[in-house]
Parts: structure tokens; sequence; C-alpha cells
């Protein structure tokens, strides 16, 4: 590989002292990981031919793989449009994290309050029916037994109030459940009755 001047080359890069760079996968599309660049790192990269990095922790120059086997070969290197991140596509020898997982991107887990993992669940019956679901049985029933059960799970909410803080939640479960299902028999999306809630807040 031809060496390319790095400082003149990438001049504005070099405003930063550290500059970004994105590895990608070559064969996946997937995004490897993120670590940062100084001159030196760069003009190695270019010259070998593998990803070569500035370690802040260690505050030195950092041959990817070099001690875990893992290097990552040099298929395409971009930098973007306002001069402040390089792209990296690699072909990569292995996993890119050092705690040997293939990207460095774990995926965030969806913390989806219980009211809308509960509609998920409703909304799936409705679309995919399960023999013997209760939840089927309310859709095929239809609103009238739909508004029938809210109207009854209310007033045992009010009986349960007076009863027991475990008979009222239970009873509100109830309520907020088929409240869900009224929701979904009518195709209202929970994130309408979200915005409506929200509307009130000042
Ligand atoms: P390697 O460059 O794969 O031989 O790994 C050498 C050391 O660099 C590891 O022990 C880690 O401390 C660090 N390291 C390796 N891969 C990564 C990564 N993707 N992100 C951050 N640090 C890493
Ligand atoms: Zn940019
Ligand atoms: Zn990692
Ligand atoms: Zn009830």
């Amino acid at each position: 590989r031809e060496n390319i001047p790095v400082r003149s080359y990438f001049a504005p890069l070099f405003d930063a002292e550290l500059i970004p760079a994105i590895v990608q996968s070559a064969r996946t599309g997937v995004v490897l990981m993120l670590a940062y660049v100084n001159e030196e790192a760069l003009e190695k990269t270019i010259s070998t031919g593998y990803t070569h990095f500035y370690s802040r922790s260690r505050q030195s120059l950092w041959f990817k793989g070099e001690t875990s086997g893992n290097k990552q070969a040099l298929v395409d290197l971009r930098y973007d449009c306002d001069n402040d991140t390089l792209l990296m596509i690699v072909d990569e020898a292995g996993p890119a994290c050092h705690t040997g997982s293939y990207s460095c991107f774990n995926q965030v887990p969806e913390n989806k309050n219980v009211f809308n993992q509960l509609m998920a669940v409703i909304e799936d019956r409705k679309a995919n029916p399960v023999a013997g679901s209760y939840t089927n049985y309310l859709f095929e029933k239809g609103i009238d037994k739909i508004l029938k059960k809210v109207g009854e799970e209310s007033a045992e909410v009010i009986i349960g109030a007076k009863n027991s803080k475990e008979e009222l939640l239970y009873e509100m479960g109830d309520l907020f459940y088929h409240s869900l299902v009224l929701l979904a028999n009518q195709n209202i999306e929970i994130g309408e009755l979200e915005d409506e809630l929200r509307k009130r807040f000042k």
C-alpha cells in the first residue's frame, strides 16, 4: 500500500489531537468498535494495512489484535463531511471487543413499562389468535362484552377499595387489563393514551 502523507491529506482532521475512528466490518456491515487515532496511529494503519489506534488508557500506540490476534485488515478508509471522524472498513480476523463479543456495541434492552408490555401481548393476540385465550374470547365477543367487563371491573375497584389494599390492587389490575383490551378493540395505540396523559402535565 502506497504511503500517503497523512498530515497533509488529513490536515483538517488534526485540528483535534485525537480523531474518532468508527470500525465497520466489510463482510457484515456491522459497526464493530470506536477507537481514536492520532497521526502516528493513522500513519501505521495506512502503511501496514492493519488498524492501529491511540490507546487513551495506556497512552500509547495500539496495534489492534497484537495480543489477541484479532487484527483488522484495512479494506477502505473514509473521512466524514466535516472532517472530524474516520471510518475504517475492515476485514476482521476475530471479535473486535476485548470481552470476546463480535462487536463492542451491545443492544440496549428495551425497558418497556408493564402497560406497554401487556398492550404488546394484547395486540399480538389480536393479530395472531391463540386457542383458549381469554383476550381472544373478548375480541370475538366484541365491543359490548368488553364494555360490560370495563363497567364490572370499575364497580369491583370501588368495592375492592373499601375492603383491602390487596383486593383494590387485584381489581385495578383487572380494570387496566380490560381497558387496554378496549383500546386495542378500538384500534387505539397505547401511545395515544400516553399523549393524552402527557398533555395534562404542566
Ligand atoms: P488486542 O488489541 O485485541 O490484542 O487487545 C489488547 C488490549 O486492547 C485488550 O486487552 C484491551 O485492553 C484493549 N482492547 C482490545 N479491543 C478493544 C476494544 N474494541 N475497545 C477497547 N479496548 C480494546
Ligand atoms: Zn463529522
Ligand atoms: Zn469492546
Ligand atoms: Zn375484577
